[in-house]
Formats: structure tokens, C-alpha cells, sequence
């Protein structure tokens, strides 16, 4: 292609200042209408954009989002400089604390909170249309807005779900 690019990647803001929930709720209905309009632009250009592409990749192949991040599914340790083990990144406290790396004479249990508020772990989300696709988004934004889920990619991935209803349902009527 003439730009030469190939592959585009964004990423949603973490908002720790978002206590506000009509902030966060805000910015993830923008977020979520901006990759939209940037899919849809760069779809025609053969240019892959990652976030809503794989999105729209697991609603095509029937593939269950189990979660949106390595820490949640106890797929990602973090060391901190100490050598101490931790999941999220962003959450290195410590009574999130799982052991550290030069003392470690038992099995690391990776278990989290994180991991029961995965969608599919989550009463809140049982009976959620978008429960498919939505894969958590992330447990650290949750707890900072004291919510059972990340309410911002709650809002978010609904809105993917709409958009991309709405456009099988313009081609099957083409
Ligand atoms: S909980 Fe959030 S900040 Fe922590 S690793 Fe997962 S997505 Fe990243
Ligand atoms: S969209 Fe919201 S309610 Fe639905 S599964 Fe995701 S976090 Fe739960």
C-alpha cells in the first residue's frame, strides 16, 4: 500500500482521576465511536487496526473473549525490582503481593480477585449480551472506580457490539 503501513495499535486510558464516572463513561463512548470511524477508514485502505479488529475477528469465529488481560487470567507475573511477584502491573501494593522471586520455597498460588471478576467469572455480567466479546477489559480500572466491573469498557464494548449488529444487518438488507 502507499503509506507502507500495515498495522495500526491503539490503546484505551487507564483514568485514575475518573472517580467521575460521567468522565469515564464519557471518554469510552468517544473512544469507542473514534476505533470505530479508524477501523471502518482503515479497513478500506487494507490497513489492520488491532483493538476492534479482534473484536470483530472472535464475533466471526464464534471465539469466547475470556479475558482482555494477561494478569486476570493469571497468564502474566510481575517482578518489581526487589524480586517481589505480583499480577498487575499497576498494582504492585502490598496486599497484592504474591511472594518474591529469591524466596520462593512453595508453589505460587496466582489466584487473584482479578480473576473472579472476569466476565465469565462475574454474576454482574451473567446475563450480558456482550458477554461473548467482552473479555473484562481491566479489573485495576474497576477497583479504582470501586465497581464490581470497568464500567468505561463495559459502555465501550457495548457500543462495539451495537455497531457491528447493526452493520450485518445493513448488508443483509442490501
Ligand atoms: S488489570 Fe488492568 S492495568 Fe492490570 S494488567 Fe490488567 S489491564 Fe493492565
Ligand atoms: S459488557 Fe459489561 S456487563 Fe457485559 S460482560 Fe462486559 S463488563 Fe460484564
Amino acid at each position: 500500500m502507499a503509506s507502507g503501513v500495515s498495522d495500526v495499535s491503539f490503546n484505551l486510558l487507564k483514568l485514575e482521576y475518573a472517580q467521575k464516572k460521567d468522565i469515564l463513561l464519557d471518554y469510552y463512548q468517544k473512544a469507542a465511536t473514534f476505533l470505530i470511524d479508524v477501523y471502518t477508514v482503515l479497513k478500506r485502505e487494507n490497513i489492520h487496526e488491532n483493538l476492534i479488529s479482534r473484536k470483530v475477528f472472535g464475533l466471526i469465529n464464534n471465539i469466547f473473549a475470556f479475558s482482555d488481560c494477561a494478569a486476570s487470567a493469571m497468564n502474566q507475573i510481575t517482578v518489581d525490582t526487589n524480586g517481589d511477584l505480583y499480577n498487575c502491573q499497576c498494582n504492585m501494593c502490598s496486599e497484592r503481593k504474591l511472594g518474591n522471586i529469591f524466596s520462593l520455597n512453595k508453589q505460587v498460588n496466582f489466584h487473584d480477585v482479578m480473576y473472579d471478576k472476569l466476565p465469565i467469572n462475574n454474576p454482574y455480567c451473567n446475563n450480558c449480551e456482550a458477554l461473548s466479546l467482552c473479555g473484562g477489559g481491566c479489573s485495576y480500572q474497576s477497583e479504582l472506580n470501586s465497581s464490581e466491573i470497568d464500567e468505561g469498557y463495559c459502555e465501550y464494548i457495548k457500543r462495539i457490539l451495537e455497531w457491528y449488529l447493526t452493520e450485518l444487518y445493513l448488508q443483509s438488507i442490501k
